[in-house]
């Protein structure tokens, strides 16, 4: 299919090119250092991406261990509730661990175990990711090291013990506001001083090339088991496929699927509590280009032009940027990305686990949100969202804040 001149057909041979670049978007802006580590990267990736045994074992490992193919669920009682429109989850939150954040943790750790590295490495907001990693470094037997700021060390509790418990060194990060942005630096340094015995693994479609390529790529399970799954359900495509978009790889993995299908395709950013700079994380929506964390992309800038405050009701979403092809598709308008704030999102979150008996993650909510806006404007035809994760993180947090609805 040609869309706007570009042939999706060949779109995965083409997109990155070779410096890894959608577009404008993308690219490795790194010092010389980084640059070498990121090159040893790519090329061990590509050696790997042709390697029968690797992609035999991979394999493997998502059937034996992830318990993939995850299931489609069709949602018969909301479905009637909206009208004439039938209404499907891809069920990631019945991946291992629970959400999708495990198809490229264990790629990423499987090709530092084919590239020799002992050790692999990574910073964690909410800590999702850090769980991720650590549990693929418990499978693989690799060391784990994991950054994470002091303040959400105190904040995400249940997770910093998750991670202990598989066995990861969780490593406070105190200086600055000691968030995610200082875990982030913090974790390169120690990347930087060490990348003989170590991989760096990023938690979703961003940073220096080849990561965008990378996590896109694990995660397009997600997208190729949906397609096949959804013809043999229904006979035909969805008319619409719908993912949360953070920094884009839950969504990249289910879309990628559909890019070359006559299917509308909606990414959905958090609105927070609204439009203002600072109450929102909606990068693609209100952000303009620029370069952050190694990559050109679409971005919340303050007022200097550095990375913005963000916020969302959903932890793993505020990120002031996302993945470069997002920001590509964006502009090519082959994407649709759109917003719902956190009271849609919350009561998605109520109705969909009082309708259908599946408590969504708040990040997933935001999707079944907007499908559910969407399903009664399109009136009739079927919907395929994406479920990236289950929301037994956020069940604390919901009735604290929100009460029962
Ligand atoms: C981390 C997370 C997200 C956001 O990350 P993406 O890279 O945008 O997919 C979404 N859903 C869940 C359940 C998460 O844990």
């Amino acid at each position: 299919m040609i869309y706007n001149g570009i042939d999706f057909d060949t779109y995965f041979k083409h997109y990155p090119d070779a410096n890894g670049f959608f577009g404008k978007y993308g690219g490795a802006y790194v010092s010389d250092d980084l640059k070498k580590a990121m090159e040893e990267i790519t090329e061990a990736y590509f050696t790997i991406c042709k390697s029968s045994k690797f992609i035999s074992e991979l394999r493997r490992i998502r059937k034996e261990f992830q318990g993939r193919p995850t299931p489609i669920s069709y949602l018969e009682r909301l479905s009637g509730k909206l009208g004439n429109v039938q209404l499907y989850v891809k069920r990631e939150d019945l991946n291992h661990t629970g959400a999708h954040k495990l198809n490229h943790c264990m790629g990423e750790a499987l090709l530092a175990k084919f590239m020799g590295k002992k050790k692999v490495i990574a910073e964690t907001g909410a800590g999702q990711h850090g769980v991720a990693l650590a549990t693929a470094a418990a499978y693989f037997g690799l060391e784990c090291d994991i950054y994470m700021g002091s303040v959400d060390i105190k904040k995400q509790a249940p997770n910093v013990a998750r991670m202990k418990i598989l066995g990861a060194n969780v490593i406070e990060v105190t200086h600055g506001l000691a968030t995610l942005k200082e875990a982030v630096d913090a974790a390169f340094d120690a990347y930087i001083k060490d990348y003989k015995n170590c991989i760096y693994c990023i938690g979703s479609v961003l940073g220096p090339h080849p990561f965008p390529m990378m996590v896109r790529d694990f995660q397009s399970v997600i997208g190729i088991e949906a397609r096949e799954q959804f013809l043999q359900l229904t006979g035909e495509l969805p008319d619409a496929v719908v993912a949360c978009v953070g920094g884009g790889s839950n969504a990249m993995g289910i879309f990628s699927g559909f890019l070359n299908d006559p299917v509308e395709i909606y990414g959905v950013e958090p609105l927070g509590k609204g439009p203002t700079l600072g109450d929102h994380a909606a990068s693609l929506k209100y952000g303009t280009e620029g370069i952050m964390h190694g990559f050109n992309s679409i971005m919340l800038k303050d007022a200097n032009g550095e990375p913005a405050p963000v916020y969302s009701v959903a932890s793993g979403l505020d990120y002031p940027s996302s993945g470069p092809e997002h920001a590509f598709l964006h502009d090519l308008g082959r994407i649709k990305y759109d917003v719902v704030n956190d009271d849609e999102t919350i009561d998605a979150f109520f109705t969909l686990s009082r309708l259908e008996g599946i408590i969504p993650a708040i990040e997933s909510s935001h999707a079944v949100a907007y499908a559910m806006k969407l399903a009664k404007e399109m009136g009739k035809g079927s919907i395929l969202i994406n479920l990236s994760g289950r929301g037994d993180k956020d069940m604390d947090y919901v009735i604290e804040h929100y009460g029962i609805r």
